[in-house]
This record gives structure tokens, sequence and C-alpha cells, in this order.
């Protein structure tokens, strides 16, 4: 099989400004194994750069000539980019849908019709520019990005200027004591959930405040993402939170995001299925898994104002996977 890439630079709707800081591009990598294809998001945040990927590409061994192994050929990449690996499985799990003649969604035996609504997300900016942008784009579910001092303030604008379902994503940006705190004071205004309050590596903390949450009859669920990488993290998180955020990124793609839904599903978690800022490429090889989820944001084609592929298809929050082979992706018109 034979292993080609492209670097990409991806051009944003809007200025994306999270705790991490702010970005108006993103340069992703595209992965091509035979006719498979993938995509492996330059996220600075996990320490990834375009070179960092485009480097660990060229260092990648012949994988075979036998696309039905997956497990095999895995085996095959050698340790280093994260990203760069995902893209490789994303390709490898197109190539096997192509050559079997089937999408992804019917191997795995899921339900195309049982994809729940995404959320929409806001990034960081002023409090009244945050609420407008909510109300003006007409999403039925908005995931609101805290962590910047302001975050009771941000909730009540964008609880004032829509009715919609409200998710708030610290991004680890709150102390033990501010989540605790801030949390059920936000949650006087109707979240669905709360993602990672706390430091990534803080499991403690998560139990603690959990309990603590449970005590004063604050039951909006918890659920980590930082903090979850693969199967072994979500087991070891068990008991701490309330569900887990999967990301094909941090899984290192589809083989290892099924594991990890699945011992979620094991432990009585809840799993939200999310993505980093990617095309249709790799948001849709995700897409691929959301019927095994509870809570979907994969609002990253959204965000993209030249997104070079065409997959998943969004009216409003509502997606349509594509029926073609494997991803089912094709170049945009
Ligand atoms: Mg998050």
């Amino acid at each position: 099989m034979r292993l080609s890439w492209e670097p990409l630079t991806l051009e944003l709707k809007t200025p994306f400004k999270i705790a991490h800081g702010t970005f108006s591009h993103r340069y992703n990598v595209l992965v091509r194994l035979d006719e498979g294809i993938g995509e492996a998001p330059a996220v600075v945040y996990y320490g990834e750069t375009q070179e960092v990927i485009l480097d660990y590409l060229a260092r990648v061994p012949d994988l075979g000539d036998d696309p039905f192994d997956l497990d095999a050929v895995l085996a095959r990449l050698p340790a280093g980019s994260k990203a760069a690996r995902a893209a490789v499985d994303i390709a490898l799990h197109d190539l096997w849908g192509k050559r079997l003649g089937q999408p992804l969604y019917r191997l795995f035996g899921l339900n195309p019709r049982a994809l729940p609504l995404t959320s929409f997300t806001i990034a960081i900016d002023e409090p009244e520019v945050m609420a407008r942008r909510a109300k003006e784009s007409g999403y039925p579910i908005i995931k609101i990005k805290l962590g910047s001092g302001r975050d009771e303030e941000i909730v009540t604008a964008i609880r004032k200027a829509t009715d919609a379902t409200l998710r708030v994503d610290a991004n680890a940006g709150w102390s033990r004591e501010e989540a605790a705190r801030l949390i059920p004071r936000l949650a006087e205004h109707g979240l669905e959930l709360v993602e990672q309050p706390l430091a990534a590596e803080d499991v403690e903390g998560f139990r603690w405040l959990r309990q603590r949450l449970r005590q004063e009859g604050v039951k909006v669920p918890i659920v980590a993402d930082e903090s979850v990488r693969t199967s072994r993290d979500v087991a070891r998180l068990a008991g701490s939170v309330d569900g887990v955020v999967v990301k094909l990124m941090k899984t290192e793609g589809i083989r290892e995001a099924l594991r990890a839904i699945h011992t979620a599903r094991a432990h009585d978690m809840c799993v939200m299925l999310s993505c980093m800022v990617e095309t249709s490429v790799a948001v849709t090889a995700a897409a691929h898994l959301a019927p095994l989820c509870d809570y979907v944001d994969l609002d990253g084609p959204l965000l993209i104002a030249n997104d070079p592929y065409v997959g998943l298809r969004y009216e409003g929050s509502r997606m349509t996977l594509p029926e073609g082979p494997g991803l089912g992706v094709t170049p945009a018109p």
C-alpha cells in the first residue's frame, strides 16, 4: 500500500479563541493510503505542528499490502505524532471500506439515522459578542468556551439571548475551588453538561468535585476531555467523572476510539464525540461512530472557509452521513 501526503492551510471563518490562544488559520495534513484518505490536524496544544506530522509520515515504513488486517497494519506504525498516526488509521479504514464496497457505519453495524444532534461552539470573546453569535447561529445546542475569568457574565448573557441547550467547556481553565463555586451558579442557567473544568492530570480533583456537587444536589454531568486520550484513561477516570470526550486525534484513530467508547459504556459513563479543527475528512470519519455516542460536538467543517472535501452534511444541528464506501467523502466541487 502506498502512503502519500499533502499539507493543507485552512482558513477559519472566525478567528477562534480558547483558553490556550487565538487562531485564524490551521495547518493540517491530508494523508492517502492507496485510495483511502485521512487527515492530521496540527494541534499545537498537543505539541503537533505540520512539520512534526510531515517528518513522522516520512518515517513510516512499508505498511504491507493487506488493508483487511487492521491491527497488523497499525502495529507497523512507529511511535510519534499522534495526529499522523490517526490520519493513517483513518485512511486505512477508508481503504478497508472502499475495498469492501461499504460505508464504515455499515461495517460497524450502526444505524446512520441514529446520530445525535451536534452542538455549535462559541469561542471566547466579549460576553455580548458571544451572546449575539449564539443567537444568530440558530443552533439548538450551543457549546460555550469558558475559562476567561468572565464565565458567569458570559453564560448569563448567552442564556438571556437564546433558549438553546447549553454545554460549557472550561478547557482545564478552573482551579478546584473555582469549579466548585462556579458550576452550581452556572448550572442555574440550565446546563446540559460541563466539560473539563479541572487540569488534565487532576483525577483526584475530579472525584472531589463530583462528590461535592452531588452533596449540593447539582446534577449536571461532568465530562473529561483533556484528561482522557485512550481506553486506559477512560478506565482510570471511572468513578471520578460522569463521562468522557472521545476524539480521533486523542485515540490516534477509529480503532482505539471504538475501544474507548466501549470502555466508557462498561463503566456506565456517557460519551461525547468531538473533533479538533478538522475538515470533512477527519470529521466524517468520527461521525461514523456517532450512533454509539450520547452527545456530539462535530462542528469542525462549519468553522472552515476552504474545506477541500465534502462528506458529512449539516442541516443546522442535524447531520447526515454520506452513503459512499469507506468514509464516503469526495473532493469539494
Ligand atoms: Mg473540550
